[in-house]
């Protein structure tokens, strides 16, 4: 178990942990349970006080599913309730296209599942906490990290009772895109620039139900729409850096933007009531040349932050934790610096590749929505040439999307 003790003089606490998780998040809640699995003592540190923030996303894939199912977590994340998506439906210009079905893949999990983030990362802190060795520490913010020798040895975080000194083997930033492990320690992300930023809102269901449909795109933009069990989640894409301009064209404006790529929404729009329930998001990619210094590794967003594109952002985050505590483990339970920072590397290598490569999609993405196309993609209706590529490429283009998408570039298995 890892131990507490009170420094009397400054008021300043310290904590012994073989690893320090920085940031509750996807990355840093399912790293810290595998490794209490492990048997290693793990203090994982989250700044909020809950995990209650509705732009996290929402997106739980067949490779986050297979990992839910072989944590045994199956039966416990049933009993939330989420809705699963067989297939994701997109409506280009006013012609819906069944463009990914994930019926395609190999049972058992052949489909993607919406469920709340705050919900995933309770059930996931709850199966950490059964493990004596687990110790997630709410309104715990890192303010950096103390160094020894050339080596990271710990970190200090402010909480509600002072200051909090973790000392531990290893520091892991999982504190996500904007990290604050990682500058501490030098690591600047190389950024790729998006020309994009996200309008966060819900809407209330229309009466009349309608297929789930995650993406809409018309000669208004595009519009996300996020089905949640009680309301629609929905993002608009706008250019990046244009939200003053949405705000100075007023809420009618931007109401009849959401319709005319939506014209379903239009019975429920009126319920945004002004644009201060709207939250802007900015959508970012970027990554480190260098995932490790000496005792620090950083994972998920931390180390490569990943745009909504595909909802995958969440699921590589689960899976380079999945990849870092099979390798971490082994060393942290033989003990020296030389096999950690070696084990540290070997993270980095096994899952850079796989990043660069879904970022690289994922920017490609940007650059067609940001090429002014958008419903103009297809005709409506589609010429013969359209028409011939929805009915030869689709089918064939299908199962590999599933692919791409339900599982990334190399899945990770417990
Ligand atoms: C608008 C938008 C929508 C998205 N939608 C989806 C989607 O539907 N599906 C999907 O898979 N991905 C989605 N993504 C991407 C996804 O949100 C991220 O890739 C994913 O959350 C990364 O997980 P993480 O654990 O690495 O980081 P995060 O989820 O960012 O978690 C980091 C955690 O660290 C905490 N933290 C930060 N600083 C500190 C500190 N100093 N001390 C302590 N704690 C700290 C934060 O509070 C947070 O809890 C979306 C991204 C955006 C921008």
């Amino acid at each position: 178990m890892a131990t507490t003790q009170q420094t009397s003089a400054d008021e300043t606490r310290t904590q012994r942990a073989q690893v320090c998780i920085a940031g509750g998040g996807p990355a840093g809640v399912m790293l810290g349970l595998l490794l209490a699995r492990a048997g290693i003592e793990v203090v994982v540190l989250e700044k909020h006080a809950d995990f209650f923030r509705d732009f996290r996303g929402d997106t739980v894939h067949p490779s986050t599913l297979n990992i839910i199912d072989a944590l045994g977590l199956r039966s416990e994340f049933d009993a939330i309730p989420h809705t699963p998506l067989p297939r994701l439906d997109a409506v280009i210009n006013g012609i819906r296209i069944h463009a990914i079905d994930l019926s395609t893949l190999p049972p058992p999990n052949r489909m993607i599942t919406l469920m709340p983030q705050w919900d995933l990362l309770q059930l996931l802190a709850r199966a950490g906490e059964r493990h004596p060795s687990f110790r997630l520490r709410m309104n715990a913010d890192v303010t950096g990290v103390i160094e020894r020798g050339g080596r990271v040895v710990g970190v200090r975080a402010d909480t509600p009772d002072g200051e909090l000194v973790v000392e531990a083997d290893l520091v892991v930033a999982a504190d996500g895109r904007s990290s604050t492990v990682r500058p501490s320690v030098g690591l600047t992300p190389r950024e790729y620039g998006v020309p994009s930023d996200v309008l966060w809102f819900r809407l209330p269901r229309p009466t009349e139900k309608m297929p789930d449909t995650l993406l809409w795109a018309g000669v208004g933009g595009f519009v996300i729409t996020i089905p949640r069990p009680d309301y629609l989640q929905c993002g608009l894409l706008i250019p990046h850096g244009t939200f003053p301009q949405v705000q100075g064209e007023g809420l009618e404006a931007f109401r009849q933007r959401i319709t005319r790529v939506v014209p379903r929404l239009t019975e429920v729009v009126g319920v945004l009531a002004s644009l201060d329930d709207v939250k802007l998001l900015s959508v970012q990619i970027d990554r480190l040349d260098r995932w490790w210094r000496p005792g620090m590794l950083a994972i998920g967003d931390a180390a490569h932050a990943m745009s909504p594109v595909f909802g995958v952002g969440i699921n590589y985050a689960v899976q380079d934790a999945v990849a870092a505590a099979r390798v971490l483990a082994p060393a942290l339970s033989r003990g020296g610096a030389d096999a950690l920072d070696a084990a540290c590397a070997a993270v980095q290598r096994r899952r850079e590749r796989p990043t660069a490569m879904m970022q690289a999609i994922q920017r490609a993405a940007h650059r067609l929505i940001a090429s002014g196309r958008r419903g103009r993609i297809i005709d409506n209706p589609p010429t013969r040439v359209q028409r011939a590529v929805l009915r030869l490429v689709l089918p064939t283009l299908r199962p590999l999307m599933a692919r791409l998408i339900g599982y990334g570039f190399r899945p990770e298995r417990v």
